[in-house]
């Protein structure tokens, strides 16, 4: 151990000489780790007391939204506390993800899970216990086996940073019962490290296990805003939801983005079309093999594929910081998913958009499985009872999401609890005008409709008799025989999908849950018949506008904000000696840089290497490695 402890010293060293000023005037150790390897200026809501917490001993419990920088809460302080830090993370892909984030930026950092063979792991294991590490991810699996525990008890642990740590709850949605070993194998250890915790979820259920499960002492816990302004909220019901993706793509050719579908038979449906239609997709789900799952994950991230088509499988460990859209072809179980799903858009902080294309299926096919209800299959029926009920009430405050007239933002972070302003002026509701409209004829049409053709039929056969189409479906079922049949012909097809939307949610009718889905009648529905009911509800006056300005850019540049358009065949430049050196260093092309880091350079034009340590997330560590690259690019162009 003797040489271990030398190896330690001088690393440790070796940060900090990262003592000196940032730009913002600020001294000291922690700011200097900043700067140098990371190339920020200022840490973000949370971080700093977060990190004295820490350095002053103490458990923390991070709860922040994704892509708050969670992270830099446990590296900064672990790079300065005498020993090692093991950071305990579920995936994989997410501990390769972050030590070649950690490794890009100069510090050392190894990961130990199953994906190394023996020999690796060894090696791994013997360099660890030389000290050469300052933090070791680590997969909960992998804590109580014989090697670890050998390695783990004759090092000086510094700290346990806990990642996803809602994983240890059975509350949470990613529960991982090797999470539960995490405190014996603490109780294990000669001399108790400080504990910190990160999460993005916010319920008071998963913090309590947290701090209990966890056994957290007295921890600091701080939770930051759950608003991420970069984010553009929308909600949509298109008739053809295809052709409202394929639309939003072609407009959109340069970005890369995420379609999340609620079953894999929509992944595949999805991939292919879009894939016929030219675009760079891949997909992922749990029906397809490993190698496959892990290989279409690395196309998307290192930008050989733009598009990701995927269930909710994919997501928890994928870092990728510029996703610029998210949509939703299906609308998912509850609020909790949506927002973290929606939240893999937009993590480096520049625009982003959160689409979600809502159709009254998809509440039918979320029933389904709170109703199959697979993944409580251990739980005792009492539990499993209390379990379904809060699932069918989570799936509710869900679908009002879809149809809320008020600020969808609002709507959000009321739903984990904090007060936004009601109006944000960047989400689809607040940039439409509504007004009440009077739906009582299209409502008793449809109703009586339902009602005339003995509810034996799916929405669209309704709606298309209503419309009067001359369809080979409708002759068939003798519709276009029906008294009903077009008696709405003069109602646009979307105004009365979003009125019989209207009367799903509350309740004047029902679609049944079957291998066919119909449309029902329920004991409201006679309401509707009765001669001085009146209907009213909340239309949009005119198609919607298209989002603030500096939302969106025609281009794909990402980062509209702030690029002017003469500056664009730069950027371009610049993205593509970033993809050059990428695939030199077999790194995805955003570690090496993000998008916003080249934004800068194309609005600094920096000329030397001080001006090129100004701009955002260029720290000493990139500098010396790339600096000189992009320097060389920038003068040639300008
Ligand atoms: P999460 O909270 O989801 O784990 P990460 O730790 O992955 O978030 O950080 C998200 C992104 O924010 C990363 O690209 C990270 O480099 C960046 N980031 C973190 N802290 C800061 C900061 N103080 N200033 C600027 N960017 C930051
Ligand atoms: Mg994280
Ligand atoms: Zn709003």
């Amino acid at each position: 151990m003797e040489c271990s402890e030398k190896y330690r010293e001088k690393d440790k060293e070796k940060y900090s000489e990262a003592n000196y000023e940032t730009d913002n005037g600020k001294s000291g150790k922690k700011y200097g780790i900043l700067k140098r390897y990371f190339g920020y200026d200022q840490f973000r809501e949370g971080q700093e007391k977060l990190i004295d917490c820490i350095l002053a001993g103490k458990d923390v419990l991070g709860i922040m939204p994704t892509g708050a920088g969670k992270s830099l809460c446990y590296q900064i302080p672990a790079l300065m506390m005498d020993g090692i830090t093991l950071v305990i993370s579920p995936l994989i892909s997410l501990m390769k993800d972050q030590v070649s984030s950690l490794n890009q930026a100069g510090i050392s950092a190894a990961y130990l899970n199953s994906s190394l063979t023996v020999n690796q792991y060894y090696k791994a294991l013997q360099y660890a216990s030389q000290g050469r590490y300052p933090i070791i991810y680590v997969a909960p699996e992998r804590l109580l086996t014989e090697s670890f525990l050998d390695f783990a008890l004759h090092a000086q642990i510094a700290m346990v940073a806990v990642d996803e740590a809602h994983c240890v709850s059975q509350w949470g949605q990613d529960f991982r019962p090797s999470y539960l070993k995490i405190t014996e194998f603490i109780e294990k250890l000669p001399r108790r490290p400080v504990v910190s915790a990160f999460t993005a979820t916010a319920t008071k259920e998963v913090r309590d296990d947290i701090i209990d499960l966890l056994m957290l002492q007295e921890p600091y816990v701080k939770t930051t805003g759950f608003d991420r302004s970069n984010l553009f909220f929308e909600v949509q019901s298109p008739g053809n939801k295809y052709e409202t993706v394929r639309e939003y793509v072609s407009n959109h050719r340069t970005e890369s983005g995420i379609i999340y579908c609620l079953t894999r038979r929509f992944v595949e449906e999805v991939c292919e079309k879009l894939t016929k239609d030219g675009f760079q997709v891949t997909r992922y789900h749990a029906g397809l093999s490993d190698a496959e799952r892990r290989s279409n994950q690395d196309d998307f991230i290192y930008d050989r594929s733009r598009i990701m088509v995927a269930t909710n499988a994919f997501g928890m460990g994928i870092d990728k910081s510029d996703v610029r859209f998210v949509i939703h072809y299906n609308m998912p179980k509850n609020m909790e998913s949506y927002y973290q799903e929606a939240g893999r858009a937009g993590r480096d902080g520049e625009p982003a958009r959160c689409i979600l294309l809502y159709s009254g299926q998809d509440v039918v096919t979320n029933q389904m499985f709170i109703d199959q209800n697979r993944d409580n299959q251990e739980l005792d029926p009492v539990t499993r009872e209390l379990v379904q009920e809060r699932d069918r009430e989570r799936l509710k405050k869900m679908t009002y999401y879809c149809f809320t007239h008020e600020c969808l933002r609002d709507y959000i972070l009321r739903y984990f609890g904090e007060y936004g302003s009601n109006y944000c002026g960047n989400c689809s509701n607040c940039l439409t005008e509504f007004v009440e409209t009077d739906v009582t004829r299209e409502a008793r049409a449809i109703v009586s409709c339902v009602k005339s053709c003995r509810q034996r039929y799916g929405m669209t056969v309704i709606l298309d008799t209503l419309r009067g189409a001359k369809t080979a479906k409708l002759r068939k079922y003798r519709m276009d025989e029906s008294s009903c049949y077009g008696i709405c012909e003069d109602v646009p097809i979307y105004r009365l999908r979003q009125i019989f939307n209207h009367l799903l949610i509350e309740n004047y009718l029902t679609l049944t849950n079957d291998e066919y889905t119909l449309v029902k009648l329920t004991e409201k529905s006679g309401e509707l018949l009765e001669e001085d009911t009146v209907l009213t509800m909340k239309m949009a006056r005119e198609r919607r506008p298209e989002p603030k300005k500096n939302t969106e850019k025609k281009k794909g540049n990402t980062a509209g904000t702030l690029l002017d358009e003469k500056d664009e065949p730069l950027f371009e430049r610049l993205r593509t000696l970033r993809m050059q050196i990428a695939r030199e260093e077999k790194v995805p092309p955003y570690i090496v840089f993000s998008d916003r880091s080249l934004v800068h350079m194309c609005i600094l034009k920096p000329k030397d290497k001080a001006e090129m340590l100004q701009v955002n997330g260029v720290g000493e560590h990139k500098y010396s490695k790339y600096g000189e690259r992009f320097l060389e690019e920038i003068n040639r162009a300008v």
